[in-house]
């Protein structure tokens, strides 16, 4: 069993508001401070303030009187959203996908991290950046889907983080009440107690045949993805319902050769522009990601000029930016593409082709049913083969009008 086939983090701030309060007025840092005078009641508590007693929505006028000590703030909308932004702008630092969830979360898509001490790795050093920059302190959950990962960081909070591969997830979940899930409110806990569930591990063991007689698709999902599945894929832009491909690769050791990542780059760029053609999607969007040995990531984005699956098309417009992107001081260890911005394949505009019609058409046709047949990198376009045939002896490569084709297919 692969043990994280996805891997998603949540990252949480901890009693939010209250810490961006005691972020810009470090005096009020280790006291007990609530947030919402305006409204009369606690939106926010800070953690010095909850070791008392004092709770969300308690009444204004009572924790005045019952905790003299507790200081109480006005809301500040502006500042909690300035301070999320600066959230966000340091979790991109660490993938280029990345979901924000609500003012003080965000899910970040690390698939591209290989194993557990990575991901440790990672979640350690998100934390480090944005409670050391912004004075915020954070949980971070890290696990196959976003139910799972949201759940890990509010396990070990304050300032905690949480990591359940698929192989922690019964553990895990014998641990967790009911509505410890995302989603699960008053209602639908006084639900599942009715049949007896009182954990995530109760709903986790019910059949599937069970769980579909009693519960809506919602909850079915839920039940999934407590099964380790990923049903809701980490949405980067929430204003147009966006989905991307992407596809990383980490090299086998560290290198500063530009050859090679930018065959490595072109390998993924062939993938993933392979799946889109088979979801007959096409995107108008790409980005180029590159890290660094540092851990360090760069990436830029390019809005291509039409909405194509063509790998060879797409590589012409983001070669440049890519080889000026790669300085040969710096050691590389891994390599990625996004795609993003879909539209219908079937829609699209083939100026590529434009002169030549419908048997241009045929013609990338015949060149992914050659990749569906004998792999990804049977077949390349004249603007890559340079660079994606990298690994390839000379004689191996034949070049058919503008495709190069490797030897095996010939
Ligand atoms: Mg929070």
């Amino acid at each position: 069993m692969n043990d994280w086939p996805i891997a998603i983090a949540h990252v949480d701030g901890d009693s939010f508001f209250a810490s961006c309060i005691q972020s810009v007025y470090p005096q009020f840092r280790d006291k007990p401070l609530v947030v919402g005078r305006e409204r009369g009641v606690a939106t926010a508590v800070s953690y010095e303030a909850k070791n008392l007693g004092v709770k969300r929505e308690m009444l204004a006028c009572d924790i005045k009187r019952n905790f003299p000590q507790v200081i109480i703030f006005d809301s500040d909308y502006h500042l909690y959203e300035a301070i999320s932004r600066k959230m966000v702008a340091i979790s991109r630092r660490f993938s280029p996908l990345v979901e924000v969830f609500s003012v003080d979360e965000v899910f970040i898509d690390l698939s591209m991290y290989l194993d557990r001490q990575e991901h440790l790795q990672i979640a350690k050093a998100i934390q480090y950046e944005i409670e050391s920059s912004l004075m915020i302190p954070v949980s971070i959950g890290v696990s196959v889907n976003k139910t799972l990962a949201k759940m890990a960081s509010s396990a070990n909070k304050p300032h905690g983080y949480t990591i359940v591969s698929k192989k922690d997830i019964e553990p895990f979940l014998k641990e967790q009440p009911i509505d410890a899930i995302c989603g699960v409110g008053r209602a639908l806990n006084n639900k599942f107690l009715q049949y007896g569930i009182s954990t995530a591990y109760d709903l986790y063991k019910k059949p599937l045949s069970v769980v579909k007689l009693l519960y809506n698709k919602n909850i079915q999902k839920l039940y999934f993805e407590l099964h380790g599945e990923y049903r809701q894929p980490v949405n980067c832009d929430l204003k147009d319902s966006y989905q991307s491909i992407s596809t990383f690769r980490t090299f086998p050791s560290p290198t500063t050769d530009k050859e090679y990542i930018l065959s490595r780059f072109i390998h993924n760029l062939n993938l993933a522009c392979f799946k889109a053609y088979r979801y007959k999607q096409a995107p108008r969007k790409v980005l180029c990601f590159l890290r660094l040995q540092t851990m360090r990531h760069i990436h830029f984005e390019v809005r291509l000029r039409s909405a194509t699956n063509l790998s060879g098309d797409i590589f012409k417009q983001v070669r440049k930016l890519l080889e000026k992107l790669i300085d040969s001081s710096k050691l590389y260890r891994q390599v990625g593409v996004v795609l993003t911005d879909f539209v219908d394949d079937s829609c699209i505009q083939q100026y590529l082709f434009e002169e030549h019609g419908e048997r241009s058409n045929d013609l990338k046709n015949s060149i992914f049913s050659i990749k569906e047949k004998y792999g990804v990198k049977s077949i390349y376009w004249g603007e890559e083969h340079e660079f994606a045939l990298f690994q390839l002896p000379t004689h191996t490569k034949t070049r058919v009008n503008d495709l190069f084709v490797a030897g095996s297919v010939c």
